[in-house]
């Protein structure tokens, strides 16, 4: 007995494991097979029957005939049916998986793949076009995801969100960045300025609902569930945050229709999800670029005075140079260095000292142009870069900066200090094409300046350079 069953287990385990192909197969053919046994048994029987009844003839002839065409019929069915099944279900299907496989072990592939379009509308014609469906979102994602990770700028990034917001026909929304270490928000992106922003949430991102817990906050599921929603009553908001480890990064708010279709709306739920999809991938590589942009802030800037250092300028000096050959125009270089400044530290202390330093650097870079380039090059050492001026005009400026320091007050808590300030100027490539020289000339005049007697604007001049002096 025991026997039997494990035999009838193996055989069953048999059939299962074979393709569609041959468990359909094999229905039909035991279908068939059945059918035809029982006709042969119907002819003996009937034949035996006619012979003892002794009446062998017509009837006989006529079943021996249906017998032969059930056998031709059945055998043309069973080949037509077999191509049939062949092209119109276990192609497809291979096909799919097949699809469904590449998705798995080889993703990068599938960015050239689809399947081929099935015409019938029937469940494998869904299939197809539902796995094909998946293919091309894939496919997109994975170029999204190539594109963002060679952006430059985190604030690229933003805009491809708000691109594909806009291709997924969102067009009202509001992303927003969140810094962890304030616990602040601010817009970096809006589909139309005129949209309000709560300021409450911008100065303490706790209070943003989506921000707090790293979950999607929607009013479609629980209406006025977020106070801070300006539109709250006009428009439902569908707010998603960027979420990259533990940490939200940022949130996308997202303003939708307030009506009872928007709700069950099916394919809305399906393109936010779709977002959510993108957002997941956008989020580690957010937080990478605001890492990297960070560290380069951290190492290129001067933490007291949050002017660039002297290693900023080395990185960007010769690309600088270039452009300023290249458009034919003048670099002024001035070389300022507050005048007895150690005085300050002496009489004051540190702190004021610091005070003083922070508030010239603000001074400096408050009035020159935008474009103009504000280092910290030592202690209390400036190095300006004014780019694209006229012959002659750093000395200008130069000496329009002397006059403001001067005349300026500066308010400590050991009362109000003054001082003033040398600069020595020249001007690339005027005074030399090499432009580490031409910023050595300037420090040779205000070497200059300090000498005859400090706050004063000294223009380098070609007598001013004796190799025995420097
Ligand atoms: P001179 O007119 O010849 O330039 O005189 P000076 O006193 O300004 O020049 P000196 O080079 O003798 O002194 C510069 C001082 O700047 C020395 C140093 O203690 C001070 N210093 C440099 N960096 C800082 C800083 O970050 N904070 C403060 N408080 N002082 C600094
Ligand atoms: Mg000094
Ligand atoms: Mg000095």
């Amino acid at each position: 007995m025991r026997k039997i069953q494990e035999s009838l287990g193996k055989l069953i385990e048999l059939i299962l494991n074979r393709s569609l192909f041959w468990k359909v197969g094999f229905i039909i053919g035991l279908c068939i097979s059945v059918n035809l046994a029982s006709v042969i048994y119907l002819y003996y029987f009937i034949s035996k029957k006619a012979t003892s009844l002794g009446f062998f003839s017509e009837i006989v002839i006529y079943f021996e005939n249906i017998f032969y065409l059930i056998l031709i019929i059945s055998s043309v069915f069973l080949i037509i049916g077999a191509i049939a099944f062949w092209f119109l279900v276990k192609k497809p299907l291979t096909n799919i998986v097949n699809a469904l496989n590449t998705l798995i072990y080889s993703p990068e592939s599938v960015s050239m793949e689809t399947l081929k379009e099935y015409r019938a509308r029937d469940e494998i014609g869904q299939l197809v076009q539902t796995v094909n469906q998946l293919l091309a979102n894939f496919r997109e994602i994975n170029v999204y995801r190539h594109i963002i990770e060679n952006d430059e700028s985190v604030e690229e990034v933003y805009e491809r969100v708000a691109h594909i917001l806009r291709k997924l026909s969102f067009s009202s929304f509001v992303i927003y960045e969140v810094s962890n270490s304030q616990n602040t928000m601010k817009v970096v992106c809006k589909s139309d300025e005129d949209l309000e922003v709560n300021v409450e949430k911008l100065f303490n991102a706790d209070k943003c609902r989506a921000k707090r817990t790293g979950k999607i906050v929607s009013s479609l599921e629980a209406p006025n569930i977020c106070r801070l929603y300006e539109y709250n009553g006009i428009t439902n908001h569908y707010c998603i945050p960027i979420v990259s480890g533990n940490r939200v990064s940022g949130i996308v708010e997202i303003h939708l229709p307030m009506t009872d279709l928007t709700i069950r709306d099916k394919k809305l739920k399906e393109k936010l999800n779709l977002i959510k999809t993108y957002l997941d991938e956008t989020a580690p590589v957010i937080e990478s670029k605001r890492y990297a942009e960070a560290l380069k802030e951290q190492t290129f800037k001067d933490p007291l005075t949050n002017l660039y250092n002297r290693r900023f300028l080395e990185s960007i000096i010769e690309n600088l140079t270039a452009q300023i050959i290249r458009r034919g125009t003048v670099l002024g270089i001035l070389m300022c260095d507050l005048d007895y400044f150690k005085s300050i530290n002496d009489k004051y202390g540190h702190e004021v000292g610091d005070l003083v330093l922070k508030e010239t650097a603000q001074l400096l870079a408050d009035n020159v142009r935008k474009s103009d380039l504000v280092v910290r090059f030592g202690g209390e050492e400036f190095l300006i870069l004014l780019l694209d001026i006229k012959e002659g005009e750093g000395e200008k400026i130069a000496e329009k900066l002397r006059k403001l320091i001067e005349l300026f007050e500066f308010k400590t808590p050991k009362g109000i200090v003054r001082r003033t300030i040398s600069i020595g100027v020249s001007e690339f490539p005027l005074d030399s094409s090499a432009i580490w020289e031409a910023i050595k000339f300037a420090d040779i005049a205000l070497y200059k300046a300090k000498e005859a007697g400090r706050n004063r604007v000294v223009r380098f001049k070609r007598e001013f350079w004796t190799h025995e002096e420097y």
